[in-house]
């Protein structure tokens, strides 16, 4: 695909530092280049000294910095287009210079975000499953994620994804045969098996989406919320935990001022622990709205602790027994407090949640007693379910999700055994299901069917 613009911008990280990456990508990278360095162009894909000079400085202030330049002809780039990188130093002035000198040359202008993978992905480089991924791969703060990234950038998604699609266009240019020739002749059991194959791939898909959201969870993070009455030692909680052996990756006060969020890396996992606001019945309006948000909180997260005092065993908070949905985790603060007994009768005894019992630790923030038990059973939640193995590639974004639904009602109105009195109908779900995956990866063209027909079944003979 021709653009019409070349574009830059820094790849490289926020300056100042030791070296900053300038890409060029379009037509004119190459014009650009040899009216930067005055020379002509450089052996392709090799590192290659380079003094950049402003192109419009007549003979004096002419050396604009001293860095590395390489070529990349297209279509072996990264956009599939002419690219060009320029290696220069990493100061804030440096990278000024040369991107003006860059907006100077007409046609040539600042990229927009996303824009060199964009190129890419229009020029066939990578699918869309992979531009994701890339995305991904420049988030990823943890070595779970970082692995699912480069696992889905390696294309294991994508192949997946086009192996149903061909699936169903396979299956779609058999039933095309039987709208379009109707009236020859058409072999018998051209339809057979159709049937069964439908019902395979149901389940493969169902199987894939039917997975506990564990790669969009790796993806978005793990969420646990901290729930529990005022004064139980939730925020003591929080800090406890962000002292043991959890390294922070950041700490943000929360969109309101009632929920404080901690994003830690568990053991390669991130989680993000939220710290609600103490759940109690109030009068007061502004209380009351922090307590709807932590109610709203705990109900979307995917564990909660459940803080309680020790000291109130075996009275439990109900307000905070009635959160206990979904996967929960009791918790029993202040065992400093609490005598031996307590202690001892809460270890042992299943807390009931409205779901059923739940396990039940004793913990002190203030001395760290009960810390480690405590870290390995969220760390254990939280890696449930997911899969960091090399053959692993779980669904990783509610985009492939919706698509994936899509292509499911569609096979679903298909009726087992197959409808072979109504092939158009049949064939119109089939190609409703073959765009909605394909929509996924990007390839939403059907009319390779035509080919298989004429490929497979020789019925111009
Ligand atoms: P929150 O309202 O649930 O967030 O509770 P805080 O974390 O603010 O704690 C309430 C009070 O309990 C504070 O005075 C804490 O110092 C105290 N506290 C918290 N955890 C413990 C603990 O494990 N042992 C003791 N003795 N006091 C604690």
């Amino acid at each position: 695909m021709d653009f019409p613009d070349t574009i830059f911008a820094l790849a490289s990280g926020a300056p100042p530092a030791g070296i900053a990456v300038i890409r060029i990508s379009g037509s004119q990278g190459g014009q650009v280049l040899m009216r930067l360095s005055g020379k002509p162009l450089p052996v392709p894909r090799m590192a290659t000294r380079t003094r950049f000079m402003r192109p419009d400085a007549g003979d004096k202030d002419i050396v604009l910095d001293d860095g590395i330049a390489i070529w990349f002809p297209g279509p072996q780039s990264f956009t599939g287009e002419d690219v060009v990188e320029l290696h220069i130093h990493g100061g804030r002035a440096s990278i000024e210079a040369v991107a003006s000198a860059l907006s100077g040359f007409e046609g040539v202008r600042m990229a927009e975000p996303g824009e060199f993978t964009r190129r890419a992905f229009e020029n066939g480089k990578l699918d869309l499953t992979r531009a994701e991924a890339l995305a991904d791969l420049v988030s990823a703060e943890t070595e779970a994620q970082r692995h699912q990234a480069q696992r889905q950038f390696s294309g294991a998604l994508a192949d997946r994804y086009d192996g149903w699609r061909q699936d169903l266009v396979a299956m779609l240019a058999h039933v095309e045969t039987v709208v379009d020739f109707a009236d020859e002749e058409i072999p018998k059991d051209l339809l057979e098996g159709l049937d069964n194959k439908i019902l395979r791939l149901k389940d493969q898909i169902t199987q894939h989406i039917d997975d506990n959201r564990q790669g969009e969870r790796l993806r978005d993070g793990f969420e646990i919320a901290i729930i529990g009455a005022p004064n139980v030692g939730k925020s003591s909680l929080l800090n406890a935990l962000a002292r043991r052996d959890v390294a922070i990756v950041s700490e943000t006060a929360g969109t309101t001022r009632d929920v404080v969020e901690l994003h830690l890396n568990l053991g390669g996992l991130p989680v993000t622990l939220a710290d609600t606001a103490g759940i109690r019945d109030s009068l007061d309006k502004v209380e009351e709205e922090g307590i709807r948000r932590a109610l709203v909180r705990a109900e979307g997260a995917d564990l909660r602790l459940a803080v309680f005092d020790a000291a109130t065993w075996p009275d439990l908070n109900p307000a905070t027994v009635a959160l206990m949905m979904g996967e929960t985790i009791a918790v029993f603060n202040k065992g400093d407090l609490a005598d031996g007994n307590l202690t001892a009768n809460a270890k042992r005894s299943d807390i009931k949640g409205p779901l059923g019992p739940v396990p039940a630790f004793v913990v002190s923030a203030l001395t760290g007693n009960g810390f480690d038990a405590l870290l390995d059973a969220i760390k254990s939640a939280a890696s449930k379910g997911i899969d960091v193995s090399p053959g692993s590639a779980p669904l990783t974004r509610m985009r492939h999700r919706t698509a994936l639904v899509e292509a499911l009602e569609a096979l679903d109105r298909i009726e087992t055994p197959m409808r072979a009195d109504s092939p158009e109908l049949l064939a119109e779900d089939l190609r409703l299901a073959a765009r909605a995956v394909g929509r996924i990866t990007g390839t939403v063209d059907v009319e390779d069917v035509l080919d298989l027909i004429f490929s497979e079944f020789c019925i111009g003979k």
